[in-house]
């Protein structure tokens, strides 16, 4: 399979409907009614707030494989790249053909309808559902755990996003996207179900090395007792992690989309060929990590009390009440020596003057001029210009 001539028709099955991460479940659901046939559609059961959780199965083959995406309500990419998987599934073509014959299919796009309506991480028990595997209080929760002791799939992939501030190590390039094996014990020891998971994510960073070089790490493998992935490679299923990143003027995620829907599909290809049963763990292992070297914005060569330093500013995403749209709060995460570090935008204080204090760990407000004009403003952690 060539992933990139089928991204250069990306254009004839990536969805319309979705420009942006704010979509919600109304607009979700009649993507899923429309479907032809072939495609299966289940509700599973209802959110907190009575919206249903839906799961689609497609496919003849014997091979289960269960995909889920947006157990974080703010964690939109993953859903994006299904619904365009879905679009692409209806498509005549030879790896359409290959899964089919291979693989059964069962997709749960948006695990956290009520989290995406206000596009916040929880649900609406304010609880992360990726931390309730144990305890199980969330209905989302609950319906993701019988969806996969009924349906058993032999792999998993499970889709999030992560911080745009995750670097991949030897690069200083956004971690656009990242991939893990989630660990099953606190040893993180690897049985054939894990290594499984990483033969095929050896299988897709091969080929997606080639489209995203420099912007793919691997994910922190700590092991965390609660979390869904962890539980189902504990359970037998092999479960393959996706989290979307950064990447440079692309805020929405309607570039890494494209990149995340080629991760699911090499995968997917992957396990219907059983490529990844000639793969090798090394070249897992030799995907670079993840690590945290870049900000969101950086100022060099600035005069701060007579000693010329760098500064890095981040801000945080919180969603407005409507749950359309984001502010962006910025403060101060670092002063001084930041030569190993980058940022997506990075200006030059050389010859420029400060106006108001820059504190570490404290909300961005001030603003620098070159020649009277003013380059760059903060306003109690707004960014102005
Ligand atoms: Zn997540």
């Amino acid at each position: 399979m060539n992933i990139k001539s089928i991204l250069t028709n990306y254009v004839t099955f990536e969805e319309k409907a979705l420009i942006n991460r704010f979509f919600k479940h109304e607009d979700i659901l009649p993507l899923i009614n429309q479907l032809p046939t072939e495609f299966k559609v289940e509700e599973l059961g209802i959110s907190v707030n009575g919206k249903s959780i839906n799961a689609i199965k497609w496919g003849n083959g014997k091979t289960r494989i269960m995909l889920w995406s947006q157990m974080h309500g703010d964690e939109a990419t993953g859903t994006m790249a299904l619904v365009d998987l879905l679009n692409f599934l209806k498509l005549d073509s030879e790896p359409v053909k290959l899964i089919s014959k291979n693989c059964k299919l069962l997709i749960i796009p948006m695990v956290n309808p009520d989290g995406a309506a206000a596009f916040t991480r929880r649900n609406a028990q304010q609880i992360d559902i990726n931390r309730d595997f144990i305890q199980t209080a969330t209905p989302e929760g609950k319906i993701l755990k019988q969806a996969r002791n009924d349906f058993e799939p032999s792999f998993g992939f499970n889709l999030h996003d992560q911080t745009t501030l995750w670097s991949v190590d030897g690069t200083l390039k956004p971690a656009t996207l990242s991939y893990l094996a989630p660990a099953f014990d606190k040893a993180l020891s690897i049985n054939e179900v894990r290594e499984n998971a990483m033969l095929i994510i050896a299988d897709m960073f091969k080929e997606l090395d080639q489209l995203l070089p420099n912007h793919i790490g691997l994910f922190d493998d700590e092991y965390e007792p609660r979390a869904f992935g962890d539980n189902f490679q504990k359970a037998g299923t092999s479960t393959i992690l996706i989290e979307a990143g950064g990447y440079q003027n692309d805020s929405e995620k309607q570039q890494i989309r494209k990149y995340f829907f080629a991760s699911i599909l090499s995968g997917l290809t992957s396990i219907a060929s059983k490529s990844y049963e000639k793969q090798s763990t090394d070249n897992y292992f030799a995907i670079p990590q993840n690590n945290k070297q870049i900000f969101h914005l950086m100022i060099n060569n600035l005069l701060l009390n007579d000693i010329k330093v760098s500064i890095g500013i981040n801000y945080d995403e919180c969603p407005n009440t409507d749950g359309m749209s984001t502010y962006k709060s910025y403060s101060v995460q670092d002063i001084g020596d930041l030569s190993f570090c980058d940022a997506y935008q990075v200006y030059d204080a050389r010859d420029c003057k400060l106006n108001g204090d820059i504190f570490f760990n404290k909300a961005a407000d001030f603003n620098l001029s070159k020649e009277g004009q003013i380059i760059l403003a903060f306003n109690n952690g707004h960014l102005l210009t």
